[in-house]
């Protein structure tokens, strides 16, 4: 994914040369501006836009998506990157949100493997079948899982105890390891939490999963996003790409627009689906906020970031179905922080089928490894060293995958590797983090407006409002707030 230079034609530097005036035309002053086309921004700007505002999106990148993205390669390779599951709360928000064509390539994965030293186990990643493990495999009472899972679905966002998922583990499995793994590693890989956080955040997403599995969208990330703007541009969203937004303007207290390419563009509100930080800190400014909220903004945490092997299967080969999503890891026990290493033993595999892009003219196989990473073990190497990590990273992933499906390697014509350096470059995350914020985040995101009059955030925050249905939910919420905001205003007006 590292291939700068090719989306950015005629850049010789690996940096946008905006050849042309990206904002051309645009007009003068719209009820709303989105800065981010993540799933958030555009959930947010198609339900205003719905609404009958009048909505201008705005992406740096060529493409819409943010992480909900996917490349193309020589040899009819497509790869997702995040398209690896998520809770079936993804098909209602389709649903409600986009439309009846998107929720119904909504669908559940049939597999779920995890193989470790620990336990070798198959599962449809729900309550009954997790039940059915933890007491024939695991040995638990019935008693005891009936009570982690009462307790793990009636956990309230606003009644949060303090609790960490470590403790919460601990309190119901006591030095279980094996079942601190099963419950917690899939849900590392789905967020980024780890046991020392909060408990809340865990529960909320976990009892998600566990309702009923791990769903995936048909026809690949590319098909979503194309519906997607399609449906945008029915609702009346003005969509533009290759837009940096440089400065979100703010005067009094209040947001009026923003400042791009040279030009000014004013609004009635500002919804940032930026990394919240940045969008604080780069595009306000910190002279906006009163000395005490920007410290405690500068010291909200980022989450972990990641690594990714893509492995294209050649033309004409086929894998058998092994699973969908598959949780490895040769580490004798579970060790949360673990997760992150660089060069880590736990590592996910996606297997994409070509009955996942059926509409796909070429049938084509890939498999798409992915770890939690850190940033900071990626971001200093020299360019040798770089090419060197990664290159370990491909082959330490071809050689675990070679160990679980012999007969595999042979078939792979292309890989590649993307790293925490390759998701900030692409969607301008600090630290390329993968889930936005650490939970703390969620309380300055949500109260942005009580600071900056008229501006809003939307985007991956505090661990519950990440993942696509996440990001997508928490698009709607800002979208219901800046719905009342631009209502009292046109009363205001009028
Ligand atoms: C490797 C990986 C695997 C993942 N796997 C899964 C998974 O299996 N299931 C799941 O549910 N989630 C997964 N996720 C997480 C999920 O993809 C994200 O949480 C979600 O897509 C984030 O959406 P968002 O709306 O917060 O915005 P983002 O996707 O972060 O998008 C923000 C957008 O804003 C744009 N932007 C930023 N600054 C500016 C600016 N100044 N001007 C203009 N545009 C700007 C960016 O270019 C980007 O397009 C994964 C993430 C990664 C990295």
């Amino acid at each position: 994914m590292d291939n700068r230079k090719k989306y950015y034609r005629g850049s010789t530097d690996g940096k946008a040369p905006f050849p042309r005036d990206p904002l051309a035309g645009a007009k003068d002053y719209y009820d709303l501006i989105v800065i981010g086309a993540g799933l958030a921004g555009m959930t947010a700007a198609n339900v205003l836009a719905r609404a009958g505002f009048s909505v201008l999106l705005t992406e740096q990148h060529y493409n819409y998506g943010g992480m909900a993205t996917w490349f193309k390669r020589p040899g009819g390779h497509i790869f997702d990157v995040s398209l690896h599951g998520f809770p079936v709360g993804m098909k209602k928000t389709c649903r409600k949100y986009w439309s009846k064509e998107l929720a119904d390539r909504v669908i559940p994965l049939d597999s779920v493997k995890f193989k470790n030293p620990q336990f070798d186990i198959e599962t449809s990643f729900d309550e009954v079948d997790f039940t059915r493990h933890l007491v024939e495999t695991f040995g638990l009472t019935r008693k005891n899982v009936d009570e982690f899972f009462a307790h793990v679905r009636g956990m309230n966002f606003y009644d949060d105890s303090g609790e960490t998922t470590g403790e919460l583990f601990e309190h119901h499995f006591p030095g279980r390891n094996d079942v601190h793994r099963l419950l917690m590693e899939p849900i590392s890989y789905a967020n980024g939490s780890s046991l020392a956080d909060p408990a809340i955040s865990y529960g909320i997403v976990f009892s998600n999963f566990m309702s009923k599995g791990v769903y995936t969208y048909v026809g690949g990330t590319d098909h979503m996003i194309g519906l997607m703007k399609k449906e945008l541009k029915q609702s009346g969203v003005e969509l533009r790409n290759r837009v940096q937004v440089e400065k979100i303007l703010v005067d009094s207290g209040r947001a009026y627009g923003i400042e791009a390419h040279g030009h000014k563009i004013e609004a009635g509100a500002v919804i940032s689906n930026a990394n919240l930080k940045s969008t604080i800190l780069n595009l306000v400014g910190p002279d906006k906020f009163d000395a005490e909220y920007v410290k405690e903004v500068e010291a909200i945490r980022l989450n972990n970031s990641s690594t990714q092997v893509y492995m294209g299967i050649r033309d004409g080969e086929e894998v058998p179905f092994e699973t969908d999503l598959l949780f490895t890891s040769t580490r004798e026990r579970f060790d949360s922080p673990a997760l992150c290493d660089m060069h880590g033993e736990s590592r996910t595999f996606s297997f994409y089928y070509p009955s996942g892009r059926p509409e796909a003219s070429n049938k084509r196989y890939t498999i798409v490894s992915s770890m939690n990473a850190h940033y900071a073990d990626w971001a200093d190497l020299t360019d040798e060293q770089y090419e060197t990590e990664k290159a370990k990273l491909n082959e330490d992933t071809l050689v675990a995958l070679e160990n679980l499906v012999p007969g595999t390697r042979a078939k792979i014509d292309h890989v590649e590797a993307a790293t925490p350096r390759t998701f900030k470059f692409y969607t301008q995350h600090q630290l390329g983090s993968s889930f936005g914020t650490k939970f703390e985040g969620l309380g300055y995101s949500m109260d942005l407006s009580k600071q900056i009059e008229g501006l809003y955030h939307a985007g991956s925050v505090g661990i519950i409002m990440s993942g696509w249905l996440g990001a997508a939910n928490y698009g709607v919420i800002t979208a219901n707030k800046v719905d009342s905001f631009l209502r009292d205003l046109a009363e205001l007006k009028a």
